[in-house]
């Protein structure tokens, strides 16, 4: 038997808060042109690029700028200091045509505006915000018949709420300002979105239901998109629970939960005639979230779910041309899969919220994930998936982890500007991915790459997080699919 099946991946993943004493450094000096003249850009952690805002100037950006030690630099091509470079143009310059790619400026517009007219809400906003505030005019605002605008923003595509049937919600996914993603979920009667949901520029937005018992209707928040990365990621091994493991992936239980999820799949698939085809030869893998209704709101929770299904779904398509070409011929390998939301319920009422803490990759494991099962366990059969994962409250890991998972079950917590990611990592642990450094270049100047992109398994959390898997991991996960 390989060592490698011996071994039980867990794993921790951590950032360190913005308001914290943990930063090292940052840039909060503006930058200069060559000719003198102070260009405002946002507060950048070091090693992380920033765009300068030069439309305030009335010119376009055409360099980010890099922040090293609390200075700015440019790359043209060889490092230099920032006030070198021509980092800003006219927007007449044959540069900017070529450079030039989304409009956020309507959207910086709309966030000024809403964040200067409102009040400031503090309850259910996210711990990490960067504003949050009452946003009650989207009641009139929004035009769920529309399908070329959003909040006054053309869209780029027209497009239309779709029932999903991987997460049974009404979903909706546009761009606008070419090509800054948006997302719609219905919700009951209520409305959660995300504008700008990559965070380009480290401006997304999203507008959420007020809580029960609050006095606004909506609120609209800017969430944290710049973290500053650990990576701490561990594996031990854990011979007994790795047997009892093998033991419950091959039980009776296991083959009834994967009978049920395909009867699930048949029934939603039901209410969409016109999508049976896509049924053929995808494996489908049932996902029950759990959240402690005395911390976390029905709603949130199922926002939280449905986009990390959505996004972890997305990322099995493959992230390119070469990604999908061999993507396509694992899954004709072993098969295709996708994640697949069953139920989002509630666990006993401070079950999560009085959990003890403890430490994720230590022996024990901490006692939150032994509630998760419990709580699962607990549930009627028609509630319990393959694989458990709880939205767990801050505080119940250890140190500055924010999730961790096994096989078997995982945790994230709730609150995180990069919570949906977290999640989707935690969920790729859970279809037996382990870490994976893997890297891409994001910016390039002049042949140097100054900003990266890293894969969803990559160990940390951190502001160079996208939403895709590598062939290593695609590979492991559609493996562990078919032996389910
Ligand atoms: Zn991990």
């Amino acid at each position: 038997m390989s060592v490698f099946l011996l071994l039980l991946a867990f794993c921790a993943d951590r950032i360190f808060g913005t308001s914290g004493e943990a930063i090292a450094s940052s840039c909060v000096q503006h930058p200069t042109l060559p000719d003198g003249t102070v260009v405002p850009i946002e507060e950048t952690l070091d090693g992380y690029v920033s765009l300068p805002q030069c439309e305030a100037i009335g010119l376009v950006a055409v360099y980010p700028l890099k922040c090293e030690n609390g200075a700015w630099y440019g790359f043209t091509p060889t490092k230099v200091d920032a006030d070198t470079v021509h980092f800003c143009v006219l927007p007449e310059d044959p540069v900017v045509q070529s450079t030039a790619e989304y409009n956020l400026h309507d959207l910086q517009l709309f966030w000024d505006r809403v964040a200067r007219e409102n009040e400031p809400v503090s309850v259910g906003c996210p711990s990490d915000a960067l504003g949050c505030f009452k946003f009650d005019e989207f009641d009139q605002q929004y035009n769920r018949e529309s399908e070329v605008e959003f909040l006054g923003f053309p869209l780029d595509n027209p497009s239309a709420l779709e029932y999903d049937f991987h997460v049974d919600k009404n979903m909706r996914e546009f761009t606008f300002g070419n090509g800054l993603e948006g997302m719609i979920m219905e919700y009951g009667s209520k409305v959660f979105a995300v504008l700008n949901a990559d965070g380009v520029q480290g401006l997304r937005l999203e507008i959420h239901p007020c809580a029960i018992g609050a006095e606004c209707e909506y609120f609209l928040y800017r969430a944290q998109t710049q973290f500053q990365a650990q990576s701490l990621g561990k594996v031990v091994e854990d011979l007994q629970s790795h047997n009892r493991l093998i033991e419950k992936e091959n039980d009776a239980e296991g083959r009834a939960l994967q009978e049920r999820t395909d009867q699930l799949v048949q029934e939603r698939l039901a209410n969409v005639p016109e999508n049976r085809r896509q049924l053929s030869s995808t494996k489908y893998i049932s996902v029950t979230f759990l959240y402690d209704p005395s911390v976390t709101s029905d709603g949130e929770a199922w926002f939280a779910a449905a986009t990390a299904i959505r996004g972890f779904n997305n990322a099995l398509r493959g992230r390119d041309f070469l990604h999908r070409a061999v993507f396509n011929a694992l899954a004709s390998m072993f098969g295709r899969f996708e994640l697949l939301l069953n139920a989002v319920q509630p666990t006993t009422r401070g079950a999560l919220r009085n959990a003890r803490s403890g430490t994720c990759g230590e022996s024990p494991s901490p006692p939150i994930l032994g509630v998760c099962v419990r709580e699962h366990n607990n549930l009627p059969a028609r509630f319990r998936s393959t694989k458990p994962h709880c939205l767990i409250p801050q505080g119940k890991l250890t140190g500055s982890a924010v999730g961790c998972a096994n096989k078997v079950r995982g945790v994230s917590e709730m609150g995180h500007g990069s919570t949906s990611y977290i999640i989707r990592h935690e969920l790729g642990h859970q279809m037996n991915a382990d870490h994976d450094n893997e890297c891409r270049c994001k910016v390039a100047i002049f042949g140097f790459c100054i900003d990266t992109e890293c894969n969803l398994m990559y160990p940390s959390v951190g502001n160079t997080y996208e939403n895709f898997f590598t062939v290593g991991s695609f590979r492991t996960m559609s493996q562990h699919a078919q032996g389910l």
